[in-house]
């Protein structure tokens, strides 16, 4: 319960909200590997070390997505690395009126349209754009597909959306170069990850986004989506993404393992080895909380690697015969 809520008496001093709210939001589409333990770790540490509160979101607003399972196991592993979140643990899909009431809001404010391209109509096209061909705005004008289900898209212009990531430096991007009308709502009914991200972050009241610079791209949509709903900015640090010798990020998709929640000591020792937080090499047998407690002081932003992605090899899998 946040401490603004606790009590009836009126203090002398009204209490502030915490200045400092973060949180980890893995998508449970499998078990946590290196690369999001590092994305947890370093959220955590950043909120520990700014006295800060740290929060867990469980971003299921995609089903297809969500893996049988997954999600007790990220939480058994988070509790067995001695994680420690405040108030309950959030899901995106208890939040789907809150996102449809944000679509209304963005339907009085901003153009948002109906399109039902296909994706390989939006392919023909030919536009690049950062995640794959861009969306050439056809519907614009009026349904290409009248009698489909459609998505929703808002209609974006090219001017920059510009921010400073506190590892990353000053960002800039046209939103309209990059990647087009983007859509809000799929086919489907399903909302898209921006816009739930965005609704979530300013109804919980965070101010701080430490994540994976993986989703660095993902900001400028956020930012310029969080603007229109008159929502306060976040302020954003995007860690390096762990990748392997082929540049591939470990993600499930790679087949990257998952952690081993029997041995916390060296999985948090090697996500702080990871962000250029290297703890004494007795602190790994030694209960987590001390190496939490040491991770707390020793933190600094700036002994974080200023990179996109760093090389990471599993230790497991250099000791394996060549
Ligand atoms: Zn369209």
């Amino acid at each position: 319960m946040p401490p603004e809520h606790e009590g009836t008496a009126s203090p002398a001093v009204p209490p502030l909200p915490a200045p400092y709210r973060g949180r980890f939001a893995p998508t449970p589409s499998g078990p946590l590997h290196f690369g999001s333990i590092v994305a947890a770790v370093g959220s955590y540490v950043d909120a520990l070390a700014h006295d800060g509160e740290w929060h867990l979101r469980i971003d299921d607003v995609d089903p297809p997505r969500v893996a049988p399972d997954a999600e007790s196991r990220i939480l058994a592993t988070l509790e067995a690395l001695g994680f420690e979140w405040t108030g309950p643990v959030t899901r995106q899909s208890n939040r789907i009126q809150a996102y449809t009431a944000a679509l209304e809001r963005l339907r009085e404010r901003a153009h948002i349209y109906p399109c039902t391209c296909t994706r390989v109509e939006i392919a023909q096209a030919g536009l690049p754009g950062i995640e794959g061909p861009r969306y050439p705005g056809t519907c614009r004008a009026g349904l290409s597909h009248p009698f489909r289900a459609p998505a929703w898209r808002l209609e974006v212009d090219d001017t920059p959306v510009t921010f400073v990531d506190l590892l990353q430096g000053g960002q800039s991007q046209n939103l309209a170069a990059a990647t087009g009308d983007f859509v809000l709502r799929r086919a489907d009914g399903v909302f898209a990850y921006h816009l739930a991200c965005v609704v979530d972050d300013a109804q919980a009241g965070f101010t701080h986004v430490v994540r994976g610079a993986d989703l660095l791209d993902s900001v400028g949509r956020q930012a310029h989506l969080a603007r229109l709903l008159g929502c306060l900015p976040m302020t954003y640090l995007h860690l390096p993404v762990a990748v392997d010798r082929t540049g591939q990020k470990l993600s499930k998709q790679s087949l990257a393992p998952a952690v081993d929640p029997a041995q916390p000591g060296s999985v948090i020792a090697a996500a702080l080895s990871f962000l250029g937080h290297p703890p004494p090499g007795a602190l790994e047998e030694a209960p987590v909380r001390e190496l939490w407690s040491w991770s707390r002081a020793a933190w600094s932003r700036d002994r974080l690697p200023r990179a996109r992605t760093l090389l990471w090899e599993s230790p497991a899998a250099s000791r394996a015969p060549k």
